[in-house]
């Protein structure tokens, strides 16, 4: 039996591919992002960004499934490519990951006809670049989204008249929930309390009207500056009851098989935050001497701290891919892995990242000098996506207190 680790061809073109469109394309809209006014105009530059993905680098082809003419790539494929873009810039994973979620149960749990009347056209071409959002949180709280009363939980409701929902609630940070020009996304899932439990409504922009949709506020937040995030009001929407994604009362377990496939990727993210943070401070170690005798990289600490950063940034790699891999390919750890990925990997990051910070001293302190960027981006990676206190430990809990489970389990070992 061999195990091997080295990209094939077609991996490390994809590789090379990726690393060209990125410098060409979202390289130098990365400096505009961050010097933007305000959230609205960093999400000006982001759509050019997110157009140019979809037009040269035919983006949507490459996650799309088969069925919509897609190539669907793998989960270490995918992993090759989103650190590539997102080593460069990491809100172009985000401005994709809503198409991603709402991807995820519509394909497990739709009708034939559902994924032809609001899957295809945003994946086979015919709406030019597709924005599409899942809309879980909520301004009041989402860890306890599926508490059992009298906690409230959701508050969101879809009640049923004649053959509508009618859809109320505010909905908060998904990214795209307002849509580019504060319009709606084309598509949204809503996870909403009905009569018979939580479940995923799917929302079509065209069912969106100033009447019924509003964006209350932009988030201006610290890092991730291209990520338009909204809170947005939903008064009374109707859609037809067709648009009811599964049954009534699946929400949870169809929300959270969709989270889990996008915890893996957080350590993608958190692995490109961190190569592209130690750039910056190897290069700054390799010529900078700060008024010494020799380039700081010969003291003995700051080689130190890079070889350590090296070692964690390897260890969050190989931790992402397998993870990436096991949700691809549908391995029954999957869970374990994607959970694992996500926290260990978030919070590894933001770690290496003030470590390197320390390497390059105060000069990086600057918001000129990129380094403390990648801080500001990682600083989302262990609240997002599920928050590792609030909902991934919970999760891995879930787990470890499970019957079936045991601990040699998911490495193969048992
Ligand atoms: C860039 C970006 C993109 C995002 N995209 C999306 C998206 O597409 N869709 C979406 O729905 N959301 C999105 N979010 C929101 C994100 O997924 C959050 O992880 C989610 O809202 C949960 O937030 P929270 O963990 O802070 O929960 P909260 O409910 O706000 O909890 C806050 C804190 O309370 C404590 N806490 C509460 N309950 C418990 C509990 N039961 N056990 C332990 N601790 C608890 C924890 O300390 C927790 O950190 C995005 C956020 C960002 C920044």
């Amino acid at each position: 039996m061999t195990i091997h680790f080295d990209l094939s061809p077609e991996q490390q073109k994809l590789k090379v591919d990726a690393r060209n469109f990125a410098r060409v394309h979202l390289e130098p809209r990365v400096h505009r992002i961050r010097t933007a006014s305000g959230p609205g105009a960093a999400a000006a530059v982001m759509q050019e960004a997110h157009q140019a993905a979809v037009q040269e680098f035919g983006i949507i082809k490459r996650i799309a499934p088969p069925e919509f003419g897609g190539t669907a790539i793998g989960g270490v494929d995918a992993a090759v490519m989103w650190e590539e873009l997102a080593t460069v810039m990491p809100e172009i994973f985000d401005s994709f990951a809503g198409l991603m979620l709402v991807l995820g149960p519509i394909m497990k749990a739709g009708t034939p006809e559902q994924h032809q009347r609001l899957l295809a056209p945003l994946l086979n071409g015919s709406t030019p670049a597709p924005v599409a959002a899942m809309a879980l949180s909520e301004p009041g709280g989402t860890a306890n989204f599926d508490a059992p009363p009298p906690a409230p939980g959701l508050q969101t409701t879809a009640v049923r008249d004649g053959d509508e929902w009618v859809i109320t609630g505010d909905k908060e940070w998904g990214a795209h929930l307002g849509g580019w020009d504060g319009n709606g996304p084309d598509l949204m899932i809503v996870i909403c309390r009905t009569p018979a439990g939580i479940s995923l409504i799917a929302i079509e922009r065209k069912q969106l009207a100033p009447d019924n949709f509003t964006v209350v506020e932009h988030h201006d937040t610290a890092g991730l500056r291209g990520t338009l995030t909204s809170r947005i009001r939903l008064d009374n929407v109707r859609v037809p009851i067709e648009n009811l994604i599964g049954a009534e009362g699946d929400g949870p377990a169809l929300a959270s098989q969709t989270f889990i496939a996008s915890a893996a990727a957080v350590a993608v993210l958190a692995t490109a935050s961190m190569r592209a943070a130690f750039d910056d401070a190897y290069r700054f170690a390799t010529t900078e001497t700060r008024n010494g005798p020799v380039p700081i990289i010969d003291h003995r600490v700051v080689a130190d701290v890079l070889s350590q950063a090296k070692g964690r940034i390897e260890a969050t790699r190989l931790i992402a891919w397998r993870a990436m891999d096991a949700t691809a390919t549908g391995n029954p750890n999957a869970v374990e892995w994607c959970l694992h990925a996500k926290i260990f990997g978030s919070e590894t990051a933001v770690d290496v990242i003030n470590q390197l910070i320390r390497v390059v001293g105060i000069q990086a302190y600057k918001r000129s000098f990129p380094i403390i960027h990648r801080l500001f981006d990682a600083l989302a990676y262990p609240i997002f996506q599920g928050g590792n206190i609030s909902i991934r430990l919970r999760q891995l809990q879930d787990l470890l207190k499970s019957e079936e489970w045991n601990p040699l389990q998911a490495s193969g070992m048992s």
